[in-house]
């Protein structure tokens, strides 16, 4: 099967450069090649006239070189031409050349030339244009020239636009009709009027003019989006129509103790509300699956915990799972705590937890001796067995995928447990029926009362001694501080020393030892940046100079300040999610925003949302505006469905329209029997599977 061959195969890719295919673009096989899409075309089919030149728009132009110049400027000498067509004139230029140039450059001859022109004292000209005779129409281009984005290290091993669009065109040029799966049944292509797979793959790479790029971006688009929809939906029936839930009878004793004698505060209307849908879904006789969202600090938590207790009560086990260790151990301290005297059984597990303490968790749990599980991912793994698992709670969705949680289900023993995934990652009510079609939604939309607005400042380098003052103050009174710095991946030396730069400024300022501080970084050991976080959460250290590890769910509410650095390198969601570190106590908070002076309009306008409001629905509602649901954390990939080229900003008709044929044939065939579904059914137990075969299933 041609997609399933290595591309070690395909002439001019040795070893050497597979190997760097693998590691930069996750491309092993022909057919992962394939499945990457150009990311713009070279338009070198037309010749536009001179006078129709478009200023920033790359075009080309054939005509008769009249004039070249050797220019010696000053500093630099740079190379002239005009070039004469019968609509005007264009002027050329190179401040590189040598004797290739003066050679290339024939008085008389013509010329197809291909560039970028730009309007300079009312003249077009283009600088260093592509350049070569022009022999007639075989001079011009066929198709349109496919562009794809790259690595340096990739062009560097030589694996560059050129290699990659002959090894392209070579497999196009051997592609068979059978080598792809068709995936849409006739009765859509037809209806929908979308050309067919294999065609849309051929002509995605190299479309022979603009009317076949949009139909094969069409039919790609589509398919796309439709299986998104679909893969959602199905699910949804599936469970519905195979599974019973395991029904929540009665309150019982545990809940009611609770509720009414430690509950440490009145539920806001908000919690109550979704305490009443959670029940709803327990007692149903289905299985919940339910998506709460809450802003940082909307008290999640407590609703988890409530849930938990109504489940507990009908002698099932539950599970919580938080993505860090350090915000598993919070849970798994204050829920413990909560329910103390009450005769539930709480245990913690991660990595961390081994040996014997381990099996012996172990041994409690699968004896249905332990009533509450926390932990992190370690409770996905294969030997964790439940004598009865009735929920499973997942905080902070938005670093989990579908897939896992799918595997939490299968922890189950007859029926499924229930469901409830908890994120403080708001996102505007029609995106989330996109990215979680499948979960009903549940939102608290009100904070517990008391809570002061963080105070949210924009600030200069300039403005650093006024901080390092006020910093000072506030430590003084007994606060605590985060000062936090981004860390990217390219940059990750530059960053590293940028944090460590910023710790030893610090460090003069406080000096130890009446002042501790906190540094926490990505290349620390676990165990050491667990124990770091564990001294800043006790009150030991004062500052915490750290890079965005901190990002999710610790609480500490003695902490007052967040100083945010490089503000404008970091994404809207991810800064109200810091600023959420601070604000947790009944002090007034702070969060500081410095920047350098010099930001772009999306920066501006990010900073901007910042310091005028603290609501996380707000914020995501502008985050989509300013970059497009595209971006948001998790549309790109949702559970491993990648979108290649649907982007959820400029494609909304898509969505729509997928959405509601998706609705449709689901309608008509809940569970895709019909023999006209059979092609789908396929294709979605692939993607459910994570298929990676590229070709045909037998
Ligand atoms: P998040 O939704 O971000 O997970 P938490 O559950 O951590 O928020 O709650 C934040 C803080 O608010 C906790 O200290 C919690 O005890 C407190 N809290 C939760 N609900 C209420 C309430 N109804 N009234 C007062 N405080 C509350
Ligand atoms: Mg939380």
């Amino acid at each position: 099967m041609l997609l399933n061959e290595e591309v070690t195969y395909l002439k001019g890719v040795g070893p050497n450069k597979s190997r760097l295919l693998e590691s930069e673009l996750s491309v092993r096989s022909i057919g992962d090649l394939l499945h990457i899409f150009p990311f713009r075309y070279v338009d070198k089919t037309k010749i536009t006239t001179i006078k129709d030149l478009d200023p920033s728009v790359h075009c080309q132009v054939v005509g008769t070189l009249i004039k070249k110049n050797r220019v010696r400027g000053q500093k630099q000498s740079y190379t002239t031409a005009t070039i004469k067509d019968t609509s005007g004139f264009l002027e050329l230029i190179w401040f590189r050349g040598g004797a290739w140039l003066d050679d290339l450059l024939v008085i008389d001859k013509q010329y197809l030339i291909y560039g970028k022109p730009q309007r300079f004292k009312g003249k077009m000209s283009i600088s260093h244009p592509e350049m070569q005779p022009y022999l007639g129409e075989q001079s011009l281009s066929k198709v349109l020239e496919p562009v794809y984005s790259s690595t340096e290290k990739l062009k560097k091993s030589g694996f560059d636009g050129k290699v990659r669009k002959n090894a392209i065109r070579t497999i196009i040029s051997r592609l068979k009709t059978d080598d792809i799966q068709e995936n849409l049944p006739p009765y859509l292509t037809e209806k929908l009027q979308l050309i067919s797979k294999y065609q849309a793959l051929k002509w995605i790479h190299l479309p022979p003019d603009l009317a076949s790029l949009q139909q094969a971006q069409k039919r790609i688009k589509f398919e796309e989006v439709f299986f998104f929809q679909l893969r959602m939906l199905f699910n949804k029936n599936y469970r519905r129509l195979k599974f019973r839930g395991i029904p929540i009878k009665a309150l019982g004793k545990s809940f009611h103790k609770f509720f009414n004698e430690k509950l440490p505060f009145e539920l806001t209307g908000a919690q109550k509300r979704v305490l009443k849908e959670i029940r709803q879904d327990l007692g149903s006789g289905a299985q919940m699956n339910r998506l709460l969202q809450g802003d940082v600090g909307s008290g999640k938590t407590m609703v988890g915990l409530m849930s938990m207790l109504m489940v507990l009560d009908s002698g099932l086990q539950c599970v919580m799972m938080a993505p860090t260790e350090i915000l598993a151990q919070q849970h798994y301290k204050s829920i413990s705590e909560s329910v103390s005297g009450l005769g539930i059984k709480v245990a913690f597990l991660s990595g961390s937890v081994k040996g014997r303490t381990r099996a012996d968790l172990l041994r409690h749990l699968e004896a249905g001796d332990l009533d509450i599980l926390i932990g992190t991912h370690a409770v996905l793994e294969k030997p964790v067995k439940f004598h009865k698992l009735g929920l499973s709670i997942i905080d902070e969705q938005h670093r989990f995928g579908v897939v896992q949680r799918s595997r939490l289900w299968t922890k189950g023993n007859e029926n499924p447990p229930h469901i409830l995934v908890m994120t403080a990652t708001p996102i505007p009510r029609t995106l989330a029926m996109t990215l979680y079609g499948d979960l009903d939604v549940s939102v608290i939309d009100e904070l517990p009362p008391g809570r002061k607005e963080i105070i949210t400042l924009h600030k200069y380098e300039k403005h650093r001694p006024q901080i390092l003052e006020f910093m000072h103050q506030q430590i003084k009174e007994g606060r605590q501080i985060y000062v936090v710095y981004p860390l990217i991946e390219e940059s990750e030396k530059l960053d590293l020393a940028n944090l460590q730069q910023g710790y030893e400024r610090l460090l003069d300022f406080f000096p130890r030892p009446d002042f501790q501080i906190s540094i926490v970084h990505g290349r620390m050991k676990p165990a050491d940046k667990d124990a770091e976080m564990k001294r800043f959460a006790e009150g030991k250290t004062q500052i915490m100079v750290a890079t965005t590890v901190i990002e999710v769910g610790v609480n500490v509410p003695n902490a007052t300040v967040m100083v945010i650095e490089n503000t404008e390198r970091f994404g809207l969601s991810q800064l109200h999610q810091l600023r959420g570190r601070v604000g947790r106590g009944g002090k007034q908070s702070y969060c500081l925003l410095l920047s350098s002076f010099k930001l772009s309009e999306n920066s501006k306008a990010r900073i901007k949302i910042m310091t005028n409001t603290n609501d996380g629905f707000k914020i995501a509602e502008e985050d989509l505006n300013l970059r497009g649901p595209g971006d948001i954390e998790g549309i790109q990939q949702s559970g491993g469905l990648e979108f290649r080229l649907f982007n959820a900003s400029e494609d909304q008709d898509y969505l729509d329209t997928a959405r509601s044929i998706a609705s449709i044939v689901l309608k008509n065939d809940p569970l895709l029997e019909s023999p006209d579904n059979a092609i789908l059914n396929k294709y979605l137990h692939q993607l459910n599977k994570g298929f990676k075969d590229w070709g045909r299933i037998g």
